[in-house]
């Protein structure tokens, strides 16, 4: 996708081409095209590649889908443009229109709910007491986002929103309670690391060390989990390395 956007670019084709981003919307899954259509109602007439581009690394990251998905965007005919066009289409004209925010059918539900995390929750190890989406969830570790949650060797095109890292916040390097700190105090939502609280988060995201409803990089599980002593079995082996990165220096 990196190598997308800088083929847009040397081809001088302006950032703010709507034509062009819709084309790349229309070439993801499903379930990102529904999230980006609402993110850009969101952005109006001010998305731009860029925010584009960042947006659906943020968003693959999220969801530790397979960066291999990338590899199918491309800026190509938009005749290959599939019905989904429609809807983002439709939904992006109407806010240019309107400037108003469309509500509705598009948006993921709410991610917090207070009934559910009425009690707080004793952190075992630190014996902090943390708020009560940090206790672990119903479905334990995620063997498949597990063995890319370590810090990688290289640089990867991204920012970490709570440290300011070249790195995907669930790699941070930060402690998780400095990263529980941190996040809070740059008014971060603990579960996807956007600048909104949590009561407003619709993030599908589940923490990959113990599926809680929060980030994965503030959990209280994570030490644990970045002792390689620890590593799952049954996991695949573990990523060391930022592959967009990788496959560019093959080349
Ligand atoms: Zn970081
Ligand atoms: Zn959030
Ligand atoms: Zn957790």
């Amino acid at each position: 996708h990196m190598v997308t956007l800088s083929r847009l670019r040397d081809k001088g084709v302006p950032e703010t081409d709507e034509h062009i981003i819709l084309t790349i919307s229309s070439k993801l899954p499903p379930i990102i095209r529904r999230e980006l259509a609402d993110y850009l109602v969101e952005q109006g007439e001010s998305i731009t590649h860029a925010k584009l581009v960042k947006k659906i690394s943020e968003r693959i990251e999220t969801m530790e889908m397979d960066v291999t998905l990338l590899e199918h965007l491309s800026p190509q005919a938009p005749n290959e443009l599939s019905d989904s066009y429609g809807a983002i289409h439709v939904a992006y004209n109407a806010a240019l229109k309107t400037g108003h925010k469309p509500r509705g059918a598009m948006r993921s539900p709410l991610a917090y709910s207070h009934d559910l995390y009425r009690t707080e929750f004793m952190d075992p190890i630190t014996k902090v007491t943390l708020p009560g989406y940090y206790a672990p969830g119903k479905q334990g570790i995620n063997l498949r986002v597990i063995p890319r949650s370590f810090p990688m060797r290289n640089e990867e095109p991204y920012k970490c929103e709570v440290c300011a890292g070249a790195h995907n916040a669930l790699r941070c390097g930060l402690s998780s309670s400095a990263f529980r700190d941190k996040a809070k105090d740059k008014g971060l939502c603990p579960l996807c690391v956007r600048k909104h609280h949590i009561t407003e988060c619709r993030s599908r995201f589940r923490c990959c060390y113990c599926n809680g409803l929060h980030h994965s990089g503030g959990c209280p599980l994570k030490e644990f989990y970045r002792d390689v002593k620890n590593y799952p079995k049954d996991a695949p082996p573990r990523v060391t390395f930022f592959r967009a990165q990788a496959k560019q220096n093959e080349h």
